[in-house]
């Protein structure tokens, strides 16, 4: 058989598909209850892939045998309820199943003639985004690959219409002799936002640092004075302690004055889509754009960032170097390409899609409240042992200080992931070294919570124990 015969054989057959579902249903029955981090021995076992570019085709069998012998026992387990690490989303059923499906289709998103179906769900929860969040509705949607890919659009947008408003087209006169654009921003701007900054040429350097409070929130008080050649950068849900900048307050007076606001809202825009934690976001849909993720929060499958702009024109100018958006190559259709620096893209807004059909209003309020309580319970235990926690839990992030010594909460925090019971990160708050919890999937249960405690507790008494010896 040549290759063509071969792969046409495997498709028909679908063995293959059969082989990789018996592996991920095994590997979905183990994710409870196996270590949430790879042992060491599954990662030295990862040697087996190290292997020279093989001269001669593989066996499509053995190469998932493989994938599934030396693979799964290697990854993180997130699909668990006990991995805290980062702010990583789980993945809900509903978006795990749509995207097997889907990726039979192996459909390009670039242009409506391209994927019809795609097109018009990409229309649809670019509706059902404005909804949620009560935006603007003028307001257009970008889905690219994170939030990291939403921040670098949300600001070019922003430089695009701020030079307009200044008489230059940056499209075609570029940065060499351009009118100055202050950056302000506040120090606990995540770092996503920073590399946005530098990669679109406006320079660290220039960036205005604004103080934060205790809890990582913008001062206000100590903004300086804005003008219309502003872009601030507001932050909904600081990567540590989770918290929101006031932007009610900060929107009015950059609105004044024709600035433009970001809001960087990867996991915790979401808190705008509930009733019951929607005060923390007040006053956001006054902002120009916000990127937030569906991977994070809303636990979509990875690669679903989005960036929403109520600027249409500034971001379709900034992403396409054109003002072709006013009539698409093919008629009256909206075609994704547009709104993301992308053409060829996956179809990843049909997971976001089932995601916000299957959970509806109701449904993410549930989903996003559920996620703060466990934090608040998580706080409440570990403080019940004696732990400092660090930050007022408004949301999912909890920050532990298990010891005022740097390299015992490293130990700690150390011992903790190697329990293989939960994973956590470490990270700095002013300046000392904490544990930092995100809750983060709809998996984890009050159990989850309790069974974490104690490894904490385990962890500190071993380290603290050992020290004293
Ligand atoms: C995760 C995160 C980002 C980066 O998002 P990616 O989807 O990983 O690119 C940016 N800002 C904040 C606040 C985040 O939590």
């Amino acid at each position: 058989m040549n290759l063509r015969e071969k792969m046409h054989w495997e498709q028909q057959q679908k063995a293959l598909f059969e082989q990789a579902q018996g592996y991920a249903f095994d590997y979905a029955d183990d994710a409870l209850e196996r270590n949430v981090f790879p042992t060491d021995q599954a990662i030295s076992d990862l040697d087996a892939f190290v292997e020279d570019l093989p001269n001669e085709m593989g066996d499509a069998k053995t190469i998932l045998e493989q994938l599934h012998q030396y693979g799964s026992p290697a990854s993180v387990s997130q699909t668990g309820g006990r991995y805290f690490g980062f702010v990583n989303g789980g993945i809900l059923p509903v978006t795990l199943a749509t995207k097997w499906l889907t990726d039979f289709w192996d459909q390009n998103t670039a242009l409506q003639v391209m994927s019809p179906i795609t097109a018009k769900l990409e229309e649809i929860c670019e509706q059902w985004l404005k909804q949620l969040f009560d935006l603007p509705d003028s307001t257009v949607a970008g889905f690219v690959s994170g939030t990291s890919s939403a921040i670098f659009c949300g600001l070019a947008a922003a430089r695009y219409r701020i030079y307009k408003n200044h008489q230059w087209d940056f499209n075609q006169q570029g940065h060499n002799g351009a009118p100055p654009i202050r950056i302000i921003a506040s120090r606990h701007t995540h770092g996503a936002v920073v590399k946005a900054i530098a990669l679109l040429g406006f320079g660290i350097d220039n960036i205005e640092w604004v103080e934060a409070d205790d809890q990582g929130r913008i001062i206000p008080e100590n903004m300086p004075d804005l003008d219309s050649s502003c872009i601030v950068l507001l932050q909904a849900g600081n990567v540590n302690s989770g918290s929101f900048d006031p932007f009610d307050e900060i929107c009015d007076r950059a609105n004044a004055v024709d600035a433009w606001v970001h809001i960087d809202g990867a996991f915790g825009l979401w808190a705008g889509g509930t009733e019951r934690l929607k005060h923390l976001t007040q006053g956001m849909h006054k902002a120009h754009s916000w990127s937030v993720d569906g991977h994070k929060t809303l636990n979509t499958p990875y690669d679903s960032g989005i960036l929403l702009c109520c600027d249409k024109e500034a971001l379709v100018s900034a992403l396409q170097a054109t003002g072709a958006y006013l009539t698409s190559c093919y008629g009256e259709s909206r075609d994704g390409m547009l709104y993301t620096p992308e053409m060829s893209r996956r179809a990843r807004a049909i997971e976001l899609w089932a995601a916000l059909k299957y959970l509806g209003r109701s449904g993410v309020d549930e989903l996003v409240v559920g996620l703060h309580q466990r934090a608040v319970e998580f706080a409440d235990q570990l403080r019940d042992a004696n732990f400092d926690i660090l930050n007022d839990v408004v949301f999912n992030q909890v920050i532990v200080a298990p010891s005022s010594d740097d390299e015992v909460t490293q130990q700690i925090m150390e011992a903790i992931q190697q329990s293989g019971e939960c994973w956590v990160g470490g990270s700095l708050w002013n300046g000392k070294k904490v544990i930092r919890i995100s809750v983060c999937s709809w998996v984890t249960s009050p159990e989850d919570i309790s069974r974490s405690v104690q490894a904490f507790i385990k962890a500190r008494d071993s380290i603290i124990t050992a020290s004293e010896k």
